[in-house]
């Protein structure tokens, strides 16, 4: 097991539900400790570059419109294995295909507004925390 670092968001949908905490509580109850969060409001440019791997796929404008579309929080969350273990618990990027019990599963309204965001590899991960935070915004604490 290793202790692994991965960028979290809440998408503008979740907020509009109002279920920022009942997400915060579902990442902590993972064993993911949040070390960095702040709420954001993505300029045009800022989702593009986010989201710049599907640049060129049918539903990137319409990705990047959502995206902006309203805030969202961004976290990086720390623990053993914690980008496999974030994908786990978010679900399926199609709320439809979603394992029950997930937070897709339980919260999204359709493939595109999935109220949730996860990093999918090493590599990526490393791209999207810095993408958001300085080295200095992540911080360090215990759990008792
Ligand atoms: P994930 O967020 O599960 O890693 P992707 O990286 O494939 O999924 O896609 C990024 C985001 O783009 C998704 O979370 C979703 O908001 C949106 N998206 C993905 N596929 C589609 C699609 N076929 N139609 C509309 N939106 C999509
Ligand atoms: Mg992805």
């Amino acid at each position: 097991m290793t202790v692994e670092r991965t960028l979290a968001a809440i998408k503008p949908d979740a907020l509009e539900k109002g279920i920022i905490g009942e997400l915060c509580k579902r990442i902590e109850d993972a064993n993911l400790k949040i070390v960095a969060m702040r709420m954001q409001h993505l300029d045009r440019a800022r989702a593009e570059g986010f989201y710049a791997v599907h640049k060129g796929k049918a539903f990137f404008d319409s990705l990047v419109k959502f995206m902006t579309s309203g805030p969202c929080v961004v976290m990086v969350l720390e623990g053993e294995n914690a980008i496999a273990k974030w994908r786990e618990t978010m679900g399926s990027t199609n709320p439809e295909e979603a394992a029950e019990g997930t937070i897709r599963c339980d919260f999204g309204t359709n493939i595109e507004r999935n109220a949730v965001h996860g990093s999918d590899a090493p590599d990526t991960a490393k791209f999207e925390i810095a993408y958001f935070f300085e080295p200095n915004e992540i911080v360090k604490y215990e759990w008792v």
